[in-house]
């Protein structure tokens, strides 16, 4: 019986997804942090359902969904699975909005006013409040998506008077480095940013969520302190792109 439980007989999913669970534990107690304030979502695009599943019976309780398209047929097969929350966090569409509104627990990539106004109006139709985290380019790339972080309390103002959308906090993709120590000063600067417009007299937006780190470089995140690490890779394998 013992060795039907060696972790050499798990999957490969089963295996990466304990080893980042300590990893990111460890970071946390490095940083005097409750391992409990860090959630993992899995980063699932190009992912095929039974790996998915995998990674569900291992107990992924969060699924990060970049693509419209792939989500909604793995949405619907695992309708029945229990306790699965759905986090959106690739580049959405304003025409896309209108499905992803309601279904998605959490959307990571407001990147934009419009589509802020967009998220607001549909979640206003469909009579449910949407949790949002605003998409900040702490690096100032300009090849990438998100608010520069001086726009982002005046972004924030206009949004918390919004009745049907509530931001959480912030989400990051720093610049791509060759090691996760140098991501370090962009998610440090991400949680100065946090505790500063948390400072704004807000109505009903909070700072309370930072997500920024992937496979590379989730445990400085956490260091930096990270509550959701949106962990691909490192749990699935390289991808094919
Ligand atoms: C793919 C993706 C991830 C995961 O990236 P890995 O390096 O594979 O861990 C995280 N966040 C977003 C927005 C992604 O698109």
């Amino acid at each position: 019986m013992a060795d039907e439980l060696a972790p050499e007989s798990l999957s490969p999913v089963t295996r990466n997804i304990s080893a980042v669970l300590v990893h990111i534990q460890q970071a946390a107690q490095r940083a005097g942090r409750q391992p409990d304030a860090i959630r993992l979502v899995a980063a699932t695009k190009f992912v095929p359902l039974h790996r998915v599943q995998e990674a569900i019976e291992a107990g992924v309780r969060i699924l990060g969904e970049s693509r419209l398209q792939e989500a909604l047929p793995k949405m619907h097969a695992l309708r029945s699975a229990p306790e699965l929350a759905w986090h959106f966090i690739g580049r959405l569409q304003r025409r896309k909005v209108k499905s992803v509104v309601g279904v998605f627990e959490m959307i990571h990539s407001v990147d934009s006013l419009t589509l802020a106004e967009e998220i607001n109006r549909r979640a206003g139709e469909s009579g449910v409040s949407q949790a949002v985290l605003l998409e900040v380019n702490i690096g100032g790339e300009s090849t990438k998506a998100g608010f520069m972080p001086s726009d982002v309390a005046d972004v924030l103002t206009a949004l918390d008077g919004m009745p049907n959308l509530t931001v959480k906090g912030l989400m990051v993709i720093p610049p791509q480095t060759a090691q996760a120590e140098q991501a370090r000063p962009y998610f440090r600067r991400t949680r100065g940013l946090a505790e500063e417009l948390g400072r704004l007299e807000l109505k009903q937006a909070s700072m309370g969520e930072l997500s920024m780190g992937m496979s590379q470089d989730y445990h400085v995140a956490v260091e930096e302190g990270a509550t959701l690490v949106r962990v691909g890779t490192a749990i699935f394998g390289e991808r094919p792109e």
